[in-house]
């Protein structure tokens, strides 16, 4: 926290360089900024909270407020949506926080080039609407959609849902425009879709969760919005067998933007079949023919395999219901939390044994109907496990010690904790293990570079903090 004298100094330097109505410096201002849609510990909800929150309209707004905090080595917290499930948000050393809330302008859309720049604090949801309006998409669709920001999902490496034909937001990006640590604005790429002449410094800041500089404007390229949308719904007698299908499906090379399956009975949609005990959604886009021929081969594999389809109605429901629930459902503060991982397909059984057989129920947490064994399959193959997480703090205890013992779980059999959410500080203690002391020593000297007085979102990304 700041002295009151420095505080006082540093928010009159702020409103003189982006005004006093966007500056925010009063208790009651603050408090919505405390924490995101991590569980903190039940008796410390209220215990950090910034010393200002500022609200910048530009590029040129952001670079001046970085060399403020940068000239007095104050924390600095890049906000998006505040939808992070790992704590990324939480002001565990005060500082001052740039909400990109204003920064949410597309700024061109170059139709020829199939390119479209914003704003880095543009909803994923908006750009989305104004790009269909356009005949355009970029085709990612995250659980927190209508929240998230566009900047927010690069720096946490965002999944999308529907990633098998689209591939996920940061895959899509052309250039950003950074500004740094040190306040310097970089722009890491021309505006145009390809280029060899850089060295991947855009990568740097994909999932860097604001510990490198602050996005402040993202260049991605499109794809033409699709004629159809057509979802499938199928009841299964067993885990295993839509399993199967899901394999069959992946390797026949099938087109279909994604899809998952789950266990538990309790948790299904309305599928038509009251002996069902795991249900598979899928979906496909494009043109109608390519979509029809895709939709026929796939259903077929689901029917050889045991499923049996559900009416489109019922598809359609869950197939909008998936692509706004899963990892974040219920996601109230301090109520529930979902490991989302991936481990090798041939480790899965293993990893579900010891998780659902052992770790949960040995530290008394109970899983969410609907999601024992959950897969996103697609490119990537996901695995989630949703549990509730008991409101005392010897309950938290336990949530945190059964993530620690999952995270140690995963990595021994070669996979990771974060295939999606990032680390924050929920897992910033598990990647020495899945990533090694080599790794984090480069991070530590990049971010030296790019960052050289450590203000830019501390605490969070390394192990025990910074
Ligand atoms: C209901 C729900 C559903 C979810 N579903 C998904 C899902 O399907 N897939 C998925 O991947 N995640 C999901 N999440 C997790 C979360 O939504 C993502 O991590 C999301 O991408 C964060 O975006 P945000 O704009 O809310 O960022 P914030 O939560 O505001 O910030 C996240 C991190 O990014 C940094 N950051 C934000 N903006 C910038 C910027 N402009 N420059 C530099 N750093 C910045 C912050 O400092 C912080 O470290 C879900 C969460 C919820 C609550």
């Amino acid at each position: 926290m700041l002295d009151d004298d420095l505080k006082k100094s540093v928010v009159e330097e702020m409103i003189s360089v982006i005004g006093r109505d966007r500056v925010f410096h009063e208790k009651t201002d603050l408090i919505p900024f405390a924490k995101d849609t991590f569980a903190l510990r039940f008796s410390e909800q209220d215990k950090y909270l910034p010393d200002i929150v500022v609200i910048p309209n530009s590029t040129a707004d952001v670079s001046s407020i970085v060399r403020i905090a940068a000239r007095h080595h104050i924390p600095l917290i890049p906000k998006g949506g505040g939808t992070s499930r790992t704590g990324m948000l939480v002001p565990i050393h005060g500082g001052i926080v740039i909400d990109t809330i204003r920064m949410n302008r597309l700024l061109s859309l170059d139709r020829r080039d199939m390119l479209v720049t914003v704003q880095a604090g543009i909803n994923l949801q908006e750009l989305e609407l104004l790009l269909s309006k356009q005949g355009f998409t970029i085709g990612h669709e995250q659980g927190s959609q209508k929240i998230a920001t566009v900047g927010g999902a690069i720096s946490t490496a965002a999944y999308s849902r529907k990633n098998q034909k689209y591939g996920n937001i940061w895959e899509r990006i052309s250039s950003l425009q950074v500004v740094l640590g040190d306040s310097t604005v970089l722009r890491t790429g021309p505006i145009v879709p390809y280029t060899s002449s850089t060295v991947g410094i855009t990568a740097i800041f994909v999932g860097a969760e604001g510990t490198l500089g602050v996005i402040t404007e993202v260049t991605l390229r499109v794809e033409v919005a699709p004629e159809v949308t057509s979802p499938v719904l199928a009841a299964f007698p067993d885990y295993e067998s839509a399993e199967d299908a899901a394999d069959q499906i992946v390797s026949r090379g099938v087109s279909f933007i994604g899809g998952g399956i789950w266990e538990d009975e309790r948790g299904l949609p309305d599928l038509g079949d009251p002996d069902a005990k795991a249900g598979m959604l899928l979906a496909f886009e494009g043109t109608e023919p390519e979509t029809k021929a895709a939709e026929r081969i796939s259903t077929e594999i689901i029917g050889g395999s045991g499923g049996k389809l559900a009416d489109a109605k019922s598809a359609a429901e869950a197939w909008s219901a998936f692509l706004m629930h899963w990892c974040g459902m219920r996601a109230e503060i301090g109520h529930e939390d979902v490991i989302v991982a991936y481990v090798p397909r041939t480790r899965e059984k293993e990893y579900f044994g010891k998780l659902l057989g052992d770790i949960l129920p040995r530290h008394g947490l109970r899983t969410i109907p609907g999601a024992n064994r959950s897969l996103d399959f697609g490119r990537h193959m996901i695995f989630g496990t949703r549990f509730s997480i008991p409101s005392t703090d010897e309950g938290w205890e336990s949530y945190i010690a059964a993530v620690d013992e999952a995270s140690s779980l995963i990595s021994s059999l070669g996979g990771t904790v974060a295939a999606c959410h990032g680390l924050g500080l929920l897992h910033r203690d598990h990647i020495a293990s899945e990533l090694g002391e080599e790794y984090i020593a480069l991070y530590r000297r990049i971010k030296k570079v790019m960052d050289p007085k450590g203000i830019m979102n501390p605490g969070k990304k390394f192990p025990d903090g910074d």
